[in-house]
């Protein structure tokens, strides 16, 4: 089979310091814009991952790490960002190549990763630890500690940037992490894990504070979470997954946080600015071909404007570029890989058989330029009630359902009426009604006149199935440490029971 020149990457796993290739299975990684194999990565095996959680807690418990203080802790986490800025846009090739997205999207991703390792940075160098206000004759202190290791495992849909959202924070606590990307997308993880083991040794830290494992999630992963070693776990990705590892986690009585799956509402009030929320809506669930968790799928529209909105909807939608993510002028890039693609075209002829009329889309694009590609065109439905599989179930793909609602009870009743509980988005001039539905929603997020905007200052997480815990924001740091009370007696006077 033809190989893409982006297999750059060597077939080398990262153990506790030490780069080689993995004794587990090989598996291929494919560039889903042209079905040509990009590399073959072996996976590690369960005795490596036990080689990298044993690495993971001597480099955790070294002193040259635990001992460090902040301000120079931070000083890997510059070191990294400095990294990844010269190399991105080796980066960004890397990840259009792997997952398919267009390179506008994947440059701002790797950005984003730089910003992140250096806002964390920013962050742990003016942490201050508490002093608490005490009862007695005492001084109490409350202080954060590294937990150790710490097991983050992330999906295929922007690995630059959910790694940089797990590791600079785990780093940042003082913690070792062991890292597994998903089996399809695996080699932005490993570029990455160059990077930082490259920072690593510059500074002469330990060598096993970061560990890069592919395979597969039912092994892999299922063996850093089991870990005895691992305590914590980071996950992203879905909510079956989720639910498996917080019973695995429920077992060690260990904490996990859980970013997970969406189904999110995007709502055109009556007085919206329809120009920006066609444009909203649009980029919402077509943006990275819907392959978001917080992509806008499920589009409830207020009933007086249904047919003239989602007329111009559609229209718009037909007018979206199909491309490979290389293209300079793509909007809607491949799908990740082609058993993905098929899993959306048989969402979508399930959608039919539950009465969906299929107003745009519903189909690979038709075209030479197509064929290889795991392609899938831009699809709007209608004719759906918000209580089908299809309105209920997460497609992960460039699907949108059209719905309509009457009134402000009836808007919050439908949009509510999900397992999940990700992100919402509110197109409307009224600001008293945008706060109003804002507060009601179900929603870890709720965008106002806009969608998809990300600050790292800003806490990211999920309600009900949608996940457990939050990411990002200064307090993003202490969800990898542990926090430990110090009492200080201060008084001269006997204890209670002193002779
Ligand atoms: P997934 O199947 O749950 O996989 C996610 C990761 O977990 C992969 O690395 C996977 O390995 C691994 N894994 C699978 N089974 C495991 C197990 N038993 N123990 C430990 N790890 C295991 O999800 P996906 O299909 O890759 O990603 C799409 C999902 O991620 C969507 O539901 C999406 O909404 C969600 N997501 C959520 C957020 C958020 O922030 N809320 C962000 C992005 C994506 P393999 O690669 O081998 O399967």
């Amino acid at each position: 089979m033809l190989r893409s020149p982006a297999a750059a990457v060597p077939d080398e796993a990262l153990i506790a310091g030490q780069w080689r290739r993995g004794a587990g299975a090989p598996a291929e990684t494919v560039d889903p814009a042209t079905g040509l194999v990009l590399a073959t990565v072996h996976a590690v095996s369960v005795a490596e991952v036990d080689e990298a959680a044993e690495g993971a807690a001597r480099a955790a418990a070294d002193p040259a790490w635990r001992s460090l203080l902040p301000h120079l802790r931070a000083r890997l986490l510059h070191r990294t960002a400095d990294l990844i800025d010269e190399s991105a846009e080796h980066l960004a090739a890397l990840q259009t190549a792997d997952t398919g997205k267009a390179l506008t999207e994947t440059r701002a991703l790797v950005a984003s990763a730089a910003g992140t390792f250096r806002y964390t940075a920013a962050a742990l160098e003016t942490a201050e630890e508490a002093i608490t206000p005490s009862r007695g004759d005492y001084v109490t202190m409350s202080r954060y500690e590294p937990i150790g290791v710490v097991g983050a495992i992330n999906p295929w849909n922007s690995p630059v940037a959910s790694d940089a959202q797990k590791l600079a924070p785990a780093l940042a606590g003082g913690n070792a992490v062991l890292l597994k990307p998903a089996e399809w997308t695996p080699l932005v993880s490993l570029a990455l894990g160059r990077l930082i083991t490259r920072a690593i040794g510059e500074l002469g830290l330990p060598a096993g504070l970061l560990s890069v494992l592919p395979g597969r999630g039912s092994v892999v992963g299922d063996a850093i979470v089991r870990h005895p070693l691992t305590g914590k776990v980071t996950f992203t990705g879905g909510t079956d997954t989720g639910r498996t590892i917080a019973h695995a986690a429920a077992e060690k009585l260990m904490p996990v946080s859980l970013e997970l799956g969406g189904k999110s509402p995007t709502i055109v009030l009556a007085d919206a600015d329809i120009e920006q929320a066609l444009a909203g809506v649009m980029f919402g669930i077509f943006s990275s071909s819907g392959q978001s968790c917080v992509a806008g799928s499920r589009l409830f529209v207020a009933r007086e404007l249904y047919d003239s909105f989602v007329g111009r909807l559609v229209e718009r939608v037909e007018e979206l570029r199909v491309g490979p993510g290389t293209a300079p002028d793509t909007q809607v890039a491949p799908l990740v890989h082609h058993k993905h693609r098929d899993s959306v075209a048989a969402h979508v002829e399930r959608a039919r058989g539950e009465g969906a009329r299929v107003l745009c889309g519903g189909s690979v694009p038709p075209g030479d330029a197509y064929r290889d590609g795991a392609y899938y065109l831009p699809t709007v439905l209608a004719g759906l009630d918000n209580t089908s599989l299809t309105c209920q179930e997460e497609i992960f793909g460039p699907v949108l359902v059209a719905l309509d609602f009457d009134g402000e009870e009836d808007l919050v009743r439908q949009a509510n009426d999900s397992v999940y509980g990700l992100a919402c988005g509110i197109w409307t001039r009224d600001h008293r009604a945008a706060w109003r539905i804002a507060r009601r929603i179900d929603a870890g997020t709720v965008w106002i006149n806009t969608y998809k905007q990300f600050s790292i200052t800003t806490p990211f997480g999920g309600l009900k199935d949608s996940g457990l815990g939050r990411e990002k924001s200064r307090d993003g740091i202490r969800a990898y440490q542990r926090q430990k009370s110090l009492y200080w007696g201060t008084s001269d006077a006997p204890l209670p029971w002193a002779n």
